[in-house]
């Protein structure tokens, strides 16, 4: 109904689970996350970048907003992809 329900988020997921965010601290100030799959230990880095870089990324670039829990929720996600999964409509043919 308000805008503020209505906005959407992203959510990082692997093995049909959201995926778990570890956040590091660098010595030199700096930081860098970690997306960690707690089923099959995929990892995906985030480093941190200005947002004023963003636009020299190409075109079609968006800043997303994901959400990055320490300790999502452990449930399968079936709710979501479950149609998708099973039309593959996503999935180029190449
Ligand atoms: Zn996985």
């Amino acid at each position: 109904m308000s805008a503020e329900q209505d906005s959407k988020v992203w959510v990082p997921t692997c093995c049909n689970r959201v995926m778990r965010y570890n956040l590091f601290g660098q010595r030199d100030g700096g930081a860098y996350g970690a997306f960690v799959c707690t089923v099959c230990n995929k990892n995906i880095t985030l480093e941190q970048e200005s947002s004023a870089k963003v636009s020299n990324y190409g075109p079609g670039t968006s800043v997303l907003s994901v959400v990055a829990s320490p300790r999502p929720p452990k449930e399968e996600r079936r709710n979501n992809r479950s149609v998708d999964d099973d039309a593959t409509t996503d999935e180029p043919t190449l």
